[in-house]
């Protein structure tokens, strides 16, 4: 969970999503799928600690392109 009942942003109200997120290391890119908190007024996100942790994880392999264990959630692997 996020530490924030309401957005830090607007003050809008937060509710759990499954949201797409894109991340990018280096020369590649990969979508996942997580939770998170989204505000029902200005659309912003809130990711929980572990998540944003699990997208540096990410991030860093994308980076060095350890892609080969990730589960790219019916969608391929985008390689730019
Ligand atoms: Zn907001």
């Amino acid at each position: 969970m996020v530490p924030f009942s309401s957005c830090p942003v607007c003050g809008g109200e937060l509710v759990e999503r499954q949201v797409e997120k894109l991340l990018r290391g280096g020369n590649n890119a990969a979508v996942f799928e997580v939770q998170a908190e989204v505000c029902l007024r200005c659309g912003g996100r809130l990711y929980s600690l572990e998540t944003m942790r699990r997208f540096e994880q990410i991030r860093e392999k994308l980076e060095h392109g350890y892609v080969e264990g990730f589960q790219p959630l019916g969608r391929s692997f985008k390689v730019v």
